[in-house]
């Protein structure tokens, strides 16, 4: 059908369409945040964040972390974070893509539940608070993600961890400002639906302020430092010391009694010269010296210490060439201790190995010493019993890790890695060359006979005969 003239001429014109204001979308900004942590031998390590955008943009770069804060990938992401919320404009949609899953978890995760609680014992809170007043300083979303493997996502935040590298590894005084920006902070904690153990925490914190740290807890975390840096090329800070005590390695009972150690919290020696006839107690009998962690662990004469570093040395010789100094630091800082192979790379099972020997020896000669003390009346014990009683300890923790390494749950993993367990107690074992690679379903596997034989053999051994 045509139109006609007429018809066109007729047909009324229509009516104007006023187009709604259209409001432009806002812009939209992807930073990439990676940490970085440098630790030369010897040396503190350094800590770095490093935010990338796109190629050739001069908003690319690498900062150091603050020298107070603890140097770690973790806290490298957080300030990359800050800095990438920061050097957005607050109209623009941002997105914030991280290779590891740790900085997202906070943000979409934890964030809401640690401002409620008040930020009670959340570590490295300064930042995180900072992160979290920044955000809601903004006007237009934040959305945080992973970077998926194998997508270019994932390279691009390599690109992000580079700059960080590269910051790391010449380390130079930043100053960040973590002032918070203004009523976006909430102050205290919320009254409403916490939990009392929020409260109980946040008074001690409170309390914990105004507490003068113990002179000889700092003595103690001297000697560790010390020790670390001696003996493994390790800087390590006060908080490195105080997390490597509950490593899982360590048995609770153990871990209790080094982070007692590290307090000087065990009665013991001038824990008993102020309490009226104790006096004596102080001392110990056999040394004549007054008696502390120290004299116990690695000087005593009396039967016991010796022995037992004696037996330790010669099981961890069975497998590695190199024997740690044992020393007071070194035995309560043990759960820090790192080994690397000729490449550089970590050994887990030497460490675990390490970790276990250290902290039950140590553990059996206090028990040893109380035994003697208190209920032998100072009468030591005989070099077989102290062998026997520490072999018995060490055997435990290998069957412990048998069976948690054996663990059939159908679908589920393991509570301890197999792998792990087996790189751990491999090269130890008794008649080790007659079980299978894998021995973790052997009814028999023990350690021990060669590097604690019976009296007799031993004594053989030390005059040369055999
Ligand atoms: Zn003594």
């Amino acid at each position: 059908m045509t139109l006609r003239d007429s018809e066109l001429q007729e047909r009324p014109n229509p009516p104007v369409r006023r187009r709604a204001a259209t409001i432009p979308a806002p812009e939209s900004v992807t930073v990439y945040v990676a940490g970085s942590v440098h630790a030369p031998p010897r040396k503190k390590a350094t800590a770095a964040a490093g935010i990338f955008i796109e190629a050739v943009d001069i908003r690319n770069k690498g900062r150091c972390v603050p020298k107070s804060e603890i140097q770690s990938l973790y806290v490298g992401e957080l300030f990359a974070t800050l800095e990438a919320i920061r050097i957005t404009s607050k109209d623009s949609v941002l997105t914030i893509i991280s290779a590891q899953s740790s900085v997202q978890e906070a943000m979409n995760k934890k964030l809401a539940g640690w401002e409620h609680e008040g930020w009670v014992g959340v570590p490295h809170r300064d930042i995180l608070r900072c992160i979290a007043a920044e955000l809601k300083a903004r006007k237009a979303p934040t959305i945080f993600k992973l970077a998926v493997s194998g997508l270019s996502g994932r390279i691009l935040c390599r690109q992000a961890a580079v700059l960080a590298k590269r910051a790391a590894r010449t380390p130079t005084p930043e100053t960040w400002d973590l002032t918070l920006p203004q009523g976006t902070a909430l102050p205290g904690m919320s009254l409403q639906g916490n939990r009392q153990r929020v409260f109980y925490r946040s008074i001690r914190e409170i309390k914990m302020q105004t507490v003068a740290p113990r002179k000889s807890t700092v003595t103690n975390l001297q000697k560790i430092r010390g020790a670390m840096e001696n003996t493994f090329g390790r800087v390590v800070s006060d908080a490195d010391i105080w997390k490597a005590v509950s490593v899982k390695d360590i048995l609770p009972r153990t871990a209790q009694f080094l982070w007692k150690g590290i307090h000087n919290a065990l009665r013991i020696g001038t824990y008993w010269t102020h309490i009226p006839e104790c006096g004596e107690r102080a001392k110990c009998r056999d040394c004549e010296v007054t008696e502390d962690l120290e004299h116990i662990l690695v000087g005593c004469r009396s039967p016991g210490q010796e022995i037992i570093w004696e037996a330790a040395k010669t099981l961890w010789l069975e497998k590695e060439a190199v024997w740690p100094e044992v020393s007071l630091g070194t035995i309560l800082g043990c759960g820090l201790a790192e080994f690397r192979d000729d490449k550089g790379k970590n050994k887990p099972g030497t460490q675990r190995l390490y970790r276990i020997l250290m902290s039950e020896s140590a553990y059996q000669i206090w028990l040893i010493r109380n035994n003697r003390v208190i209920s032998r009346d100072g009468a030591p014990a005989s070099e077989d019993e102290i062998i026997n009683k520490w072999k018995f300890s060490i055997n435990q923790r290998l069957q412990v890790d048998k069976s948690l390494a054996n663990r059939p749950i159908r679908g589920k993993r393991p509570a301890l890695a197999q792998k792990l367990v087996l790189e751990t107690w491999s090269g130890t074992l008794d008649n080790e060359d007659s079980l299978p690679a894998n021995w973790l379903r052997e009814p028999r596997v023990l350690v021990g006979s060669r590097a604690f034989p019976q009296t007799q053999t031993r004594r053989r051994l030390r005059r040369g005969i055999g």
